[in-house]
């Protein structure tokens, strides 16, 4: 047995990590880094790897364990099947956002597209005779919008966000992946149409995953999370905790569409408060879904203009 490399850096990424962690991530790094699979290191291929290589993956492992996110080492991560880049300052995409994806693509006109067979289930093109506008709000990496552009390649897809190094980022993210998403500077918590969004649309989605974990849940948070994740992509005030949604629903109703169709990610503790809000704010077929753990974690609704 000559893994002697996968154990060195299981050992290192076992400084913050539990047993079966430090195993996975291993051999992710090998993979991400050196192209291995699980069968070539278990072979022993891990102790080929030139010095150079081994050193950076070394100090790679070091990283990881002295409590940096894996994926800010490496640099990027997978979300819907795309890579997406990712650096301190962006909040790292997380599976339930994938599901949020999910729900987006449900709630839209079906698909006529042909190709639709040869693409991944979740991300089959989706073409509709509606014109189609898709904000993404708080869009950090742009990976919600990313996903959905790639998904529906017709629709006039922009990912709005406040912070100049996330729309860097998300704008990097765009040009890598050849995804023509517009990303622009705005503060989601002023709702107002400009001369800019004036842009007419049969229908628009409102897609967002905005700030949602209370101040007072810092406690039951990750160190790697707290430590490492940008404040501003996760926190709300304790006793506001729903301004995010209660500024996208006003987005909802000042979009100028015939149909605004809301999808949201939720902190599962406030399900039924964001449903209230949306029904507050003049929304039709408002509906509370479920992440793969059974929480509470998406807010549907459908805000029909002229009929309010
Ligand atoms: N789901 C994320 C977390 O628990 C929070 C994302 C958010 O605040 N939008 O870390």
């Amino acid at each position: 047995m000559t893994a002697d490399l996968y154990r060195q850096l299981k050992r290192q990424l076992c400084t913050s990590l539990g047993e079966s962690e430090a195993s996975a991530v291993a051999f992710w790094l090998l993979e991400d880094e050196a192209g291995l699979s699980k069968t070539d290191v278990l072979m022993g291929r891990a102790d080929t790897l030139s010095p150079e290589q081994t050193d950076r993956l070394c100090s790679m492992a070091r990283r990881i364990g002295m409590g940096e996110p894996v994926q800010y080492v490496l640099g990027h991560t997978d979300f819907c099947n795309l890579r997406i880049q990712v650096a301190p300052g962006v909040l790292i995409p997380r599976p339930e956002t994938e599901g949020l994806v999910r729900l987006s693509l449900s709630m839209l006109p079906p698909c006529r597209s042909a190709s639709e067979t040869s693409c991944p289930t979740m991300l089959r093109p989706r073409r509709s005779q509606h014109s189609l506008r898709i904000l993404d709000l708080c869009t950090g990496s742009g990976c919600i919008a990313l996903a959905l552009k790639h998904a529906c390649p017709d629709a006039t897809v922009e990912g709005w966000d406040l912070s100049d190094d996330t729309l860097r980022i998300a704008r990097a993210n765009a040009e890598a992946l050849g995804l023509d998403v517009g990303f622009r500077k705005a503060d989601v918590l002023n709702p107002q149409t400009s001369t800019s969004d004036r842009q007419e649309a049969e229908l628009c989605l409102i897609v967002s995953n905005p700030p949602y974990v209370c101040e007072g849940e810092r406690a039951d948070m990750e160190a790697r999370v707290l430590d490492h994740e940008p404040s501003m992509a996760l926190f709300v005030p304790d006793d506001d905790a729903l301004r995010f949604y209660r500024a996208l629903a006003r987005w909802g109703v000042v979009m100028p569409a015939a149909t605004t169709l809301v999808a949201v990610e939720i902190n599962r503790r406030f399900g039924n408060d964001v449903v209230a809000v949306f029904r507050e704010h003049g929304y039709s077929d408002v509906q509370l879904h479920q992440d793969s753990y059974g929480n509470d974690r998406y807010v549907q609704a459908t805000y029909l203009h002229g009929t309010n």
